[in-house]
């Protein structure tokens, strides 16, 4: 079994420290071991990234685009490999998580580019002897702490721009799925990324976490993660005024208006709901369909999920692997009981279990008072609910404190438009269940979140402006 390192100044070692196991969650085998690092580690991540940062930030865009056209290259050569090793750690069907790796590659070939892109401005002068001048310049150190749902992406949607720019960067992965990360890593510095612009610390998530956001010189924290977490990290940036940038939870509604093409809409939520067993923060998770054709989508819908496969992601034909952990199979199976308790209806699926793998299900009659209509389930539950007017259901769609991702089923474009500009979400899958792509950006309203990652805006995150006066 392989026991891997902190990256920290081009060397990877493990300080002697204290080993976390890291598990396949369709097995529950420990398939590798990571250093329990602290606020020591997290600290000498932080002199590496300060120290790298002047000779990063004065290469020229191309120089630093080339390194990382370089890395996205051994990237797609070694996919396969990738996948293979996320797929062990995080549980996901093989064939999703070699898509993963190839969107995670496209922030950075989108990044390489985009970083050429980044423009200043003159502005015309009160008084004719004086010139006025814009220009961008790289943040410094930034902080990057990821999740496990996409154990690829999360890294690169922040690494791409930050390096791109000429930001050198700290990077926590989490601890459930650290060997993605790694083996990223591993590349880059084959790739010739110099020493000390990535380091990776795995750990302790509050002593690293912490160690960072007090830190002065680590200048921007960007992170993905529970809302929760995403308010702790918020408060404790205050003190040093830092930079940040929080992809949090979502809660997204589906609305199935009546003119909707019946099957596009099934493909939409099939497609946004049970992707990554429903573990992401943009997928549907409370759907609202026209009363008018309740019954039939909900036929059609079970027809389609019946013959959706759990199973180990490495086994072919898989399209549902297992959850993450057994918190993540409590939470689901608490709001289908709870549903069930309150009069929901078990049109599929239900309450079996086998180890972390949980059917597919679909709930009906459904009221907004239900716990899943009320949070987050993260996994494979799709409660329906009906609604009489569009008035009705963009003003349950809006009712919660999340706003990252709606989903919205209409042949009738003006309408669609309508009930799009309505809704209080940063990303509208308008006849599309996966809207996700480097090229645009992605982001919450309310509590999902602060700034956006992907497309020209994602780069701005890491961009300080700087105001030249010139007297002639
Ligand atoms: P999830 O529910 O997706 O696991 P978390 O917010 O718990 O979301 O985790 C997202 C990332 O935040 C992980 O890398 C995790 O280790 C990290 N994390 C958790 N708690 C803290 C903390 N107190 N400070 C900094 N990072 C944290």
């Amino acid at each position: 079994m392989n026991h891997y390192g902190i990256f920290v100044n081009g060397e990877w070692s493990d300080y002697g420290l204290d080993k976390i196991e890291v598990r396949n969650p369709a097995t529950n085998e420990v398939i590798a071991t990571v250093p329990n690092g602290g606020a020591d580690e997290a600290n000498k991540a932080t002199d590496a990234a300060y120290d790298a940062f002047q000779g990063w930030a004065g290469l020229s865009v191309y120089e630093r685009s080339e390194l990382i056209w370089k890395w996205h290259r051994l990237i797609e050569e070694r996919k396969e490999e990738l996948g293979y090793i996320m797929t062990m750690e995080q549980g996901k069907p093989l064939k999703e998580a070699i898509g993963e790796i190839s969107y995670a590659n496209g922030f950075l070939s989108w990044y390489a580019e985009e970083g050429k892109r980044v423009y200043g401005e003159t502005i015309p002068a009160t008084q004719a002897n004086k010139r006025l001048f814009v220009s961008k310049q790289p943040v410094g150190v930034v902080a990057v702490i990821t999740p496990w749902n996409f154990p690829a992406a999360m890294i690169t949607r922040k690494v791409a721009p930050a390096l791109a720019v000429g930001c050198t960067v700290v990077i926590k992965p989490s601890e459930l799925t650290p060997l993605t990360a790694i083996k990223l890593v591993e590349l880059a510095e084959q790739a010739g990324i110099p020493k000390g612009i990535i380091n990776v610390v795995t750990g302790d998530a509050n002593a690293i976490g912490t160690a960072w956001i007090e830190d002065n010189r680590v200048r921007k924290l960007t992170f993905t993660g529970s809302t929760k977490v995403g308010k702790l990290l918020m408060k404790g940036a205050a003190d040093t005024v830092k930079k940040i940038s929080l992809e949090l939870g979502g809660h997204a509604p589906v609305i199935v208006v009546a003119d909707a093409d019946l099957d596009k809409a099934v493909a939409g939520v099939l497609n946004s709901k049970f992707r990554n067993a429903g573990q992401t923060c943009v997928c549907a998770n409370r759907v609202y369909v026209h009363e008018s054709i309740y019954d039939t989508f909900i036929e059609k819908l079970v027809l389609k999920v019946k013959t959706l496969k759990v199973g180990n992601g490495f086994e072919e034909g898989t399209d549902i692997g297992p959850l993450i952990n057994q918190s993540a199979v409590d939470k689901v199976l608490a709001h289908i009981k709870d549903a069930i308790d309150q009069g929901a209806k078990l049109e599929t699926g239900g309450m079996g279990q086998n180890g972390l793998f949980l059917e597919p299900t679909i709930l009906s009659n459904i009221d907004d008072s239900m716990l899943c209509m009320q949070e987050e389930t993260f996994g494979p539950l799709a409660p329906i609910a009906s609604f009489k007017t569009d008035e009705e259901a963009i003003k349950r769609a809006n009712q919660s404190n999340y706003g990252l991702a709606a989903y919205v089923f209409t042949e009738n474009i003006s309408r669609g438009i309508r009930i799009t500009e309505a809704l209080e979400f940063g990303i509208v899958g308008l006849n599309d269940g996966l809207p996700s792509t480097p090229q645009a950006p992605f982001g919450g309203f309310k509590q999902s979140g602060l700034g956006r990652e992907g497309g020209h805006q994602g780069i701005e995150e890491y961009l300080e402006v700087k105001y030249i006066s010139l007297g002639l």
